[in-house]
């Protein structure tokens, strides 16, 4: 296979693959931070859901032991009986007697009347006396539950093919009812508030279609930072324009609260709750007893009425510390490590107020409901207990992400990276070992085809002079240390390295090279080289080695300094000493070795231009075999630039006698 196509393949199959993990990975880190929010919205919108179901069940509780404490037979001393309910009850503050055309029996409305009951009278005696109305509350799910309904019943229709007239039916029923104002069951009361509950598209409509029919709508007191999109622009429409139309016609809207305002407002979002205004007789004719919240300018106060037998209407305003005491109640824990929960009032106060929690923002929750109509603008909210651990820990877990990734994706291209190099690697030995095979065949053939060219001219009849016999012969015999350089090359290196066996004397090196440069110099000579020996007389460069693998490395350098050089034949062979070792030079003026194949040349069958065209015959395995062998020796060799041009081998031995004592 091509190496450029390996590359392609490795690329389409690893590397794009690689990146686009990583991709998908860092999007979904980034998305971390969402998914956490939206989990921990979920979880704690259930608690609160749950609280504020509990407040709205406790006040239920309250009216009913309000009911169970107050007892007015008929005819009796009401005065008496309402004062005693008062002392006894704790949530009582100011009882009140109506007559059944809700005349105002008591606080007497003289000057018996004490200054509380003087104040209550003033505050709620137009009502009491069923001359004004009060702004009441109703649940916009509740208000709009035909359109609800009808819409969500289309819905349904559109969803299955079938129409499911079954399911359809009896949602068209309560539609028409609802339309018709008669009592709703509460299963489809609940039905259309549950739907709303769900659907942001059918709250979106509710409201509008609220705003056009001039319904009132407040904004709740806070904005639940989970929830921070939803209607908003809805709530600042309603904000923008309270009271449209007759006054008269329209509930007085609740007043917006003052106190404690954040620092930096919280947007506003609307209230499930639209006000609508009743008289007390509209409301007193809805069931025997309940509880109306009234806004009195900026105070709420919560009025409990009960119907007697014999047509009055007895009732108190109910003391506001205990009735918030018995609502706070509800609280059984609200602070943990991850969330602190509280109801909070019409003035977005908390009614509990968990320790180690100063200084925080209670109009910008986390979560947050509204608790409903009979507690207006109260609401069950829960707050992060530390505000930046969702982001705490979406940075850590897409950090982990991160590194997981980076640790994948360089493990995934580092290790192709390496696989595909080293099959290249192998790729290029293969091919290497081929081209070996042809040159050491070629090698060996040259050689053997001069020599028995040479054999063929000795044996020729006739007569052949004495000089042209010695040049045939020395000429047959320069071939055949040829062939056996080459053949102990290839043997060499064929041998398991550790199997070489050195047979280690002290020699001199110089003696050696020596020995070495005047075997070759008549055949170099005769070949146009000049070749010289320095210095020319120097004391002995003792090294240990053996003297046969010395001279093979020898061999094998000027071998190649015979044949890498062109038009200028010049060898010079120097042996040097340096205190810790004897350095034996080759240099030459040939054709030189580039910066980036000094190191290359010593790999096994690494030629600079091992095309057979190159003129020059060779096996790569020359210098290979050389610096084995000096490593073998604890030396090595090494190539440079000569000064001139050429190239130098330095072979670089330790020195015999190192570290000995000197004698
Ligand atoms: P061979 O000479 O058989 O090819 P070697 O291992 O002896 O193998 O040399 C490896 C390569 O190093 C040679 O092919 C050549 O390209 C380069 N080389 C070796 N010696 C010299 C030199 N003196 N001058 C220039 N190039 C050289």
């Amino acid at each position: 296979m091509k190496s450029r196509s390996l590359g392609v393949i490795f690329i389409a199959a690893v590397i794009v693959p690689s990146i686009l993990l990583a991709v998908l990975s860092i999007r979904s880190a980034g998305r971390e931070e969402a998914w956490m929010e939206k989990q921990m919205a979920a979880t704690l919108d259930a608690e609160v859901s749950h609280t504020a179901g509990l407040a709205g069940a406790e006040v239920g509780r309250v009216i009913d032991d309000l009911r169970t404490a107050l007892d007015v037979p008929v005819g009796s001393d009401y005065g008496r009986i309402l004062t005693r309910w008062k002392s006894a009850t704790a949530l009582v503050a100011v009882p009140f007697m109506l007559s059944p055309r809700y005349g105002i029996l008591w606080p007497p409305p003289d000057a018996r009347a004490d200054d509380e009951q003087k104040r209550f009278l003033k505050e709620n005696g137009s009502f009491l006396s069923d001359r004004i109305a009060t702004t009441v509350l109703q649940n916009i799910a509740v208000r709009y539950q035909n359109e609800i309904l009808a819409e969500n019943s289309v819905a349904k229709d559109k969803e299955s093919e079938s129409g499911a007239p079954a399911a359809t039916v009896p949602e068209g029923r309560a539609a028409a009812e609802a339309q018709a104002g008669a009592a709703v069951a509460p299963a489809t009361r609940q039905k259309a508030i549950d739907s709303f509950a769900q659907s942001p598209s059918i709250q979106t409509r509710v409201y509008e279609e609220a705003r056009e029919k001039g319904d009132q709508l407040n904004a709740r007191i806070v904005e639940p930072m989970a929830m921070a999109s939803q209607g908003q622009s809805l709530a600042a429409d309603a904000a923008a324009a309270p009271g449209l139309g007759d006054e008269a016609a329209k509930p007085a809207p609740v007043p917006a609260p003052t106190a404690k305002k954040s620092a930096a407002p919280a947007k506003e979002q609307p209230s499930q709750f639209v006000l609508t205004s009743q008289l007390l007789s509209q409301i007193a004719s809805q069931g025997d007893s309940g509880l109306i919240p009234r806004f009195i300018g900026e105070k709420l106060v919560f009025l409990f009425w009960e119907r007697q037998k014999d047509g009055r209407i007895a009732g108190c305003e109910i003391a506001a510390g205990a009735f918030r005491d018995r609502i706070a109640g509800v609280l059984t824990s609200t602070w943990s490590p991850v969330r602190i929960l509280t109801l909070l009032d019409e003035n977005g106060a908390p009614l509990a107020t968990p320790p180690d929690t100063a200084g925080r923002d209670w109009r910008r929750p986390f979560v947050a409901r509204e608790i409903g109509e009979s507690l207006p603008r109260w609401e069950a909210a829960a707050y992060l207990t530390r505000p930046d651990s969702i982001a705490a820990q979406a940075r850590s877990s897409s950090l982990v992400i991160w590194i997981m990734v980076m640790i994948l994706f360089v493990s995934v291209a580092g290790g192709g990276t390496m696989v595909l190099s080293s099959v290249y690697g192998e790729m290029k030995l293969v091919r290497q070992k081929a081209t070996f095979v042809t040159n050491v065949s070629h090698e060996l053939k040259t050689p053997l085809t001069s020599i028995s060219l040479f054999v063929d001219l000795l044996r020729r009849k006739g007569p052949l002079p004495q000089s042209k016999k010695e040049q045939y012969l020395s000429l047959m015999a320069s071939e055949t240390e040829r062939l056996t350089r080459l053949i102990n090359n290839v043997l060499d290196f064929s041998r398991d390295r550790a199997a070489r066996r050195y047979s280690m004397s002290t020699v001199d090196a110089r003696e050696v090279t020596g020995q070495i440069v005047e075997s070759q110099r008549v055949r170099l000579e005769s070949r146009g080289f000049s070749v010289s020996l320095e210095p020319a007389s120097a004391p002995a460069a003792p090294v240990r080695a053996d003297s046969e693998a010395l001279k093979q490395v020898l061999l094998n350098l000027l071998s190649n300094a015979e044949k890498y050089s062109a038009e200028r034949k010049e060898i010079v062979v120097s042996v040097t000493r340096e205190p810790e070792a004897v350095l034996i030079t080759v240099n030459d003026r040939g054709i030189g070795i580039q910066e980036k194949d000094r190191e290359k040349v010593f790999r096994e069958f690494y030629r600079v231009d091992d095309s057979l065209s190159s003129g020059v015959q060779g096996t790569g395995l020359g210098l290979t075999i050389a610096r084995r062998i000096a490593r073998d020796h604890e030396g090595d060799i090494t190539c440079a630039p000569r000064d001139g041009g050429g190239t130098s081998f330095v072979v670089r031995l330790p020195a015999a006698g190192r570290g000995e004592a000197p004698a």
